[in-house]
């Protein structure tokens, strides 16, 4: 078989051809588009779509096509083409690494040139028919690469019986060179811009800590001041109920006095403890039994408003809680949700779901409420936000929950669910993690 087939000589012992003048124009041409892209815009896309249409245009009839590695680098996958047919698009799709043409020139790194293409025996079998039938003759494919690895291929085609010259195969390199060049660009801006969301993360962070601590300080001075005369209140109210001559009306007037006082004996002791910056005491627990006792305690209130609860606990080891603590940021979050979905005219269901994965236990906590406003999301765990009618919420359920669970070395995230509802989801480090 004559076959004028085999690898291209390498860029440095290629013979120095003078190029003739026009041709070599139009090439320059085709290069400045392509780095002229590159330089231009940092979407990948963009440039392999520019490089793969400026390529076709070598000589006419060409079909161009380029591939890029898979994340487990055993795959090529079609990224780019210009000139194909249905058949041949579809075989050239997904190319196995170290297999056919292509996928041998991604696995050697080195550039491959043919003559009589759809004789070659080396050819990808899913395509060597298709290949035969449209006749494709002149063939080189070129590797992509970018600080010394194979990042994809960029091959031409060509059914007239010219062969692809020695400027051709050049050309094609120094575009797969721009390509790796833009490739590399994209690789380094993608991560600038992830470390620059995480550094974003940590100062937003870093503001409510100090947001929280700055409150901390002003409401742990309130809360004392307020608690010694609330006390002093109670006591009283609950000495004068029991007096023998308080006639009924003014039992009833007394009565409502002691439930304020009691309300907001509530809020003045979450402020304290919103306050208190102290270690929590942790001991081994396990969190589905946290979560059963809170929900037990609830049960009957989440009965009487028809709230269907839906649990799924998976295997989770032990993480290092102070059990009380732990309990009253449930029973915020079980809180929330009753009363969220109070608000709703759907079905009431709170699935609660415990598991364990790399190191760490969760806790989710998934109503059928209306969920959180977008606006409103950056704002829930700031003391004092609150969306309900005056008088009714003290806005600090959520804030205190957030330090509880910050103390513990754990995360408390919220969101909403795409299928409607709100979802919080408590993170902490599992007991042998913990330092
Ligand atoms: P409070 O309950 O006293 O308002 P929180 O700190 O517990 O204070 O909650 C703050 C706000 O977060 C609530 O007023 C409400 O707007 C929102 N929120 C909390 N949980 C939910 C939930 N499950 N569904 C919808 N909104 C919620």
């Amino acid at each position: 078989m004559n076959r004028r087939a085999g690898r291209s000589p390498s860029r440095a012992d290629r013979p120095r051809q003078a190029p003739r003048r026009p041709r070599a124009e139009s090439h320059l041409r085709i290069l400045h588009r392509v780095a002229e892209t590159v330089s231009r815009t940092l979407d990948v896309e963009d440039v392999l779509r520019t490089a793969v249409e400026a390529l076709t245009h070598v000589t006419g009839h060409e079909i161009a096509s380029l591939h890029l590695l898979s994340g487990d680098g055993r795959t090529l996958e079609l990224r780019g083409e210009r000139g194909m047919s249905a058949r041949l698009r579809e075989v050239n799709r997904a190319l196995p690494v170290g297999e056919g043409l292509i996928g041998r020139v991604a696995a050697a790194g080195r550039t491959l040139q043919l003559a009589r293409t759809f004789e070659d025996s080396r050819l990808y079998t899913p395509a060597r028919a298709v290949v035969r039938e449209e006749r494709i003759l002149g063939f080189v494919c070129v590797p992509i690469r970018c600080r010394g690895r194979v990042l994809g291929t960029l091959s031409l085609g060509r059914k007239t019986r010219h062969r692809f010259d020695v400027h051709e195969v050049a050309l094609v390199e120094a575009a797969a060179d721009q390509i790796g060049i833009a490739l590399d660009d994209a690789r380094l801006y993608s991560e600038t811009r992830r470390q620059l969301e995480e550094l974003r993360r940590a100062q937003e962070h870093l503001l409510r800590a100090e947001r929280l601590s700055a409150v901390g300080e002003l409401a742990s001075g309130v809360a004392h001041e307020i608690n010694n005369p609330l006390t002093t209140i109670l006591g009283q109210t609950h000495l004068l109920l029991t007096h023998p001559e308080v006639t009924p009306h003014v039992r009833e007037r007394l009565g409502i006095v002691a439930d304020e006082a009691t309300r907001a004996a509530r809020i003045v002791q979450s402020l304290l403890l919103f306050a208190r910056r102290s270690t929590p005491e942790r001991r081994p627990c396990a969190l589905a039994d946290q979560v059963w006792r809170v929900l037990e305690l609830k049960s009957y209130e989440l009965r009487q408003d028809s709230v269907r609860v839906v649990t799924e606990f998976a295997p989770c080891p032990a993480v290092l809680t102070d059990d009380g603590q732990f309990r009253q940021v449930l029973l915020n979050l079980v809180q929330n949700a009753h009363q969220a979905m109070l608000r709703g005219a759907g079905e009431r269901l709170l699935g609660v779901r415990v598991w364990s994965a790399g190191g760490k236990a969760y806790v989710e906590m998934r109503d059928t409420g209306p969920g959180i406003p977008d606006e409103n999301l950056p704002k829930i765990f700031d003391p004092f936000f609150t969306t309900r009618p005056p008088g009714e919420g003290s806005g600090l359920g959520l804030s205190v929950s957030y330090g509880i669970v910050t103390d513990l070395g754990g995360r408390l995230r919220a969101g909403n669910h795409p299928e409607g509802g709100a979802v919080f989801v408590i993170e902490l480090p599992l007991e042998d993690t913990v330092a």
